[in-house]
């Protein structure tokens, strides 16, 4: 779900990038060695070229100058003009027959009708013509078209299959003799030269600095050539040689270290890599720890918020990814870190944390917000389902205590459910979970609120009373006490009267006990709301020597760390004695946080304050608190009473918890009591006292406490006939009553028929 940190790719980039940078170093390097190489051969080859033509053309220098001397000989002229060939063959063609100085020599034109020619080895006497026509006709063309006086054309030409170098000139007389062109063209041509021998090829070789110099018809491939060109000006053989290559040579050389080298470059750049993959691995792992760390709550190990916030955040809004949220409120932590130190409320923690993880399915992520808030993305179909069976789960895990350094901490919590509705910002489900959270919060029984319409109506409405009720806390006199009579069974005047609050607002009106004192719980007014009241009651007390009041109290303000130090600071002040006073804390309160509260009821009874169970008997009875804490008063709920007319087993169920209540308590006081019937019912069942409109409506202090007169038979027909309407009565007579009661100074206290 979180997102991957950046440097994740770093690995992989930095692979790509090393390799990258090998293969152009390595590329670039190879590349440059290969240029220097080529060229350095390419030089080697050019020179060599030039060398071997440079070997060529001294033998043909060399044919030149001994073709000079020998045909610018006045005596063979002369015998050429006379006709002696004799004299020619053996002071000319002998040399060529010798093949010592030269090996072929042949004359042809002038003087000579027909070519005469001799050759190494050959006979003494002339041969015939020894190269083809057009040799012979190119020769003395070209020789024609110079214009020096002893014009000469040196060329190759092949004779038996073999190359030989060949001078062509006039055959002239001595140099000494002036000659003119005309002379000169009517000479004879002559030709001579000798052959390309390996000797030749040898020298070349050596001077040129080459290897393999042969001669081929053609070029060859590996070989560089040279072609050897005839008179004509046509390629007849080639030269072929190998040049040296240094620059291969040099690779060649140069091969095992560059091998070395780019082993040990590789080897380096390897190693780098590594290092550097080490490192950035590394570097990756630390982030990956940091953004862990930072997204994770030190204490429990849970996601933290920052977590839950991107987890939230990233929820795709598409039917097919449902999602809910649960928001759960960890209940009494501060208490516990007050009383029992902050490290049972670190373990109690841990421990919640431990439980949540367990209730969690693989669709389900579980966060702590901070301090007591905890939260749940619960994924998947039928979320808000899933969510509520979590939350059920998470109930009954966490029905074991928590023990620690030899304490029982009882864990319980708040929560509040909102399914994401499609197309909703997370941000809006988010808002509807905290309110269902705070919905839960603020109720007693059903500790787990689920979203719904009639939350966000009733939170304006609350939002209406909360602004109503701080301004009221600045002007307490919008709060009044009325009190009701506790009459004792042997109706023997009033036991004691209860307190209860009314607020009469100028806007909202009056608004009931029921509504106000839940807005004041939900919204932590109630402390400060509970002292106004406390205070006018003592105020009450305080004109009076012997009645004695009960006094509703909020589990919220019992459990403030002060509140029993400030109670009896105010009863001293008011110079009221403890005993006169009676705390009724609702059975409901027991739920949560059992010990606490049993605690909290034992401080307050040392000091001498009496404490009721109220409202006993209404669904979470359990005859534990009874015997676990003793309570001076049980109260049992209006409720049993009117539900025991309905069957007998209802009836007797009553019967036993007045019963069960009378084995641990000798104050059992029925409440609720409307009609005599009912009165015979709570008199049947061995209750000490008695409380409900029957005996007496709420009504102002004096008038509560004052002495009681037989009950108004009228009022009380329309009691028993109209038990619908009676609510309505009451309260109109309440009102009523309350305005006059000083001016009337009626007896309100009715008796039942039944006494
Ligand atoms: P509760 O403590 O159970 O008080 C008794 C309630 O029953 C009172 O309602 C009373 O008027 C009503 N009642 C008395 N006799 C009868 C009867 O015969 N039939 C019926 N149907 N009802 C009868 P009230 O005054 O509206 O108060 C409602 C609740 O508000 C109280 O229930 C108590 O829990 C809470 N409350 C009232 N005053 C205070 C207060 O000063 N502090 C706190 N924390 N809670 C208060
Ligand atoms: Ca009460
Ligand atoms: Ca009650």
């Amino acid at each position: 779900m979180t997102s991957q940190p950046k440097s994740y790719h770093l690995p992989r980039q930095i692979l790509f990038f090393m390799l990258i940078g090998v293969i152009i170093f390595a590329g670039s390097g190879f590349y440059t060695f290969q240029q220097i190489a080529s060229r350095l051969d390419a030089g080697a080859a050019s020179n060599s070229r030039d060398r071997v033509k440079e070997g060529l053309a001294s033998l043909q220098t060399h044919v030149r100058l001994f073709s000079k001397d020998y045909n610018n000989w006045t005596d063979v002229y002369t015998a050429a003009w006379r006709g002696d060939i004799e004299f020619i063959a053996n002071n000319y063609g002998i040399t060529a027959n010798q093949g010592e100085i030269f090996e072929l020599a042949m004359m042809f034109g002038g003087p000579f009708r027909r070519p005469i020619s001799w050759i190494e080895n050959g006979s003494r006497s002339p041969g015939g013509l020894i190269f083809s026509v057009e040799t012979v006709s190119s020769a003395l063309m070209a020789l024609e078209d110079q214009d020096e006086t002893r014009p000469s054309v040196d060329f190759f030409a092949v004779e038996g299959g073999r190359a030989v170098i060949m001078t062509a000139s006039y055959l002239l007389p001595d140099p000494d003799q002036i000659v003119t062109r005309d002379t000169v063209k009517a000479s004879a041509v002559t030709m001579i030269g000798r052959h390309l021998s390996s000797r030749d090829l040898a020298v070349i070789e050596q001077d040129a600095g080459i290897s393999n110099l042969q001669i081929t018809t053609g070029p060859k491939p590996g070989y560089l050539s040279m072609p050897l060109t005839d008179v004509t000006g046509r390629d007849t053989l080639h030269l072929i040689w190998k040049a040296a290559r240094p620059g291969m040579a040099l690779v060649e050389q140069l091969a095992p270290v560059i091998a070395i080298v780019a082993a040990a470059f590789v080897a380096l750049a390897t190693l780098a890599t590594w290092l550097v993959l080490k490192n950035a691995r590394q570097l990756i792992l630390r982030e990956v720890e940091a953004r862990e760390l930072a997204r994770t709550d030190a204490l429990t190990g849970l996601p933290n918020r920052l977590a839950f916030n991107e987890a939230v955040q990233v929820e795709p809004t598409t039917v097919a990814s449902e999602f809910a949220l649960v928001m759960m409120d960890l209940d009494r932590l501060k208490q516990t870190n007050d009383v029992l130190g902050h490290a049972v409320g670190d373990c109690v923690l841990r421990d919640f944390s431990e439980r949540l993880q367990l209730c969690a399915d693989a669709e389900t992520f579980v966060a702590r917000l901070g301090g007591d808030e905890f939260c749940a993305i619960v994924r998947g179909s039928g979320a808000a389902e899933r969510a509520q069976a979590f939350l059920a789960v998470l109930e009954v895990r966490c029905s074991k205590p928590v023990k620690v350094r030899g304490e029982s901490v009882h864990l319980s919590f708040s929560a509040g459910i909102a399914a994401h509705v499609l197309s909703e910002h997370v941000d809006e489900t988010l808002r509807k979970a905290d309110l269902a959270l705070r919905r839960g919060k603020s109720a007693l029984e059903e500790r787990i609120g689920i979203y719904d319409v009639d939350m966000d109506l009733a939170d304006k409405s609350t939002l209406l009373l909360e602004q109503g009720l701080r301004a009221a806390l600045r002007n307490p006199d919008e709060f009044r006490v009325v009190y009701q009579p506790i009459i004792p069974a042997n109706h023997n005047g009033v036991l004691r009267v209860e307190a209860l609050a009314r607020w009469t607002n100028p806007i909202l009106g009056a608004v009931g006990p029921d509504q106000f004192i839940r807005v004041a719980e939900r919204t932590g007014l109630i402390s400060e709301l509970g002292w106004i009241i406390i205070d006018k009651v003592l105020a009450d007390l305080a004109t009076t020597q012997t009645v004695c009041a009960s006094i509703n109290i909020s589990p919220l303000q019992l459990m403030k760390p002060d509140f029993v130090s400030d109670l009896l600071l105010r009863l001293k002040r008011a110079g009221i004695e403890t005993a006169r006073i009676q705390i009724e804390l609702t059975e409901n309160v027991m739920i949560r946080n059992q010990q606490a509260i049993l605690d909290r009821i034992r401080e307050i009874r040392s000091a001498g304050v009496k404490v009721a169970l109220d409202d006993f008997g209404t669904g979470f009875s359990a005859i534990s608190y009874l015997t676990a804490t003793e309570f001076d008063s049980i109260k049992i709920d209006g409720s049993l009473l009117r539900s025991a007319g309905d069957s007998q087993n209802r009836e007797d169920f009553f019967y036993s918890v007045v019963s069960l209540s009378r084995a641990v308590c000798r104050d059992v006081v029925v409440e609720g009591i409307e009609t005599p019937e009912q009165a015979q019912m709570a008199k049947n069942s061995g209750a000490d006292a008695f409380q409900g409109y029957l005996y007496g409506i709420p009504g102002a202090f004096d008038i509560a406490c004052g002495p009681h007169s037989s009950p108004d038979l009228n009022v009380r027909a329309s009691i028993s006939g109209k038990a619908d309407n009676f609510a309505n009565l009451i309260q109109w007579s309440e009102t009523r009553l309350q305005n006059n009661a000083t001016i009337l100074k009626l007896p309100l206290v009715m008796h039942p028929a039944a006494s």
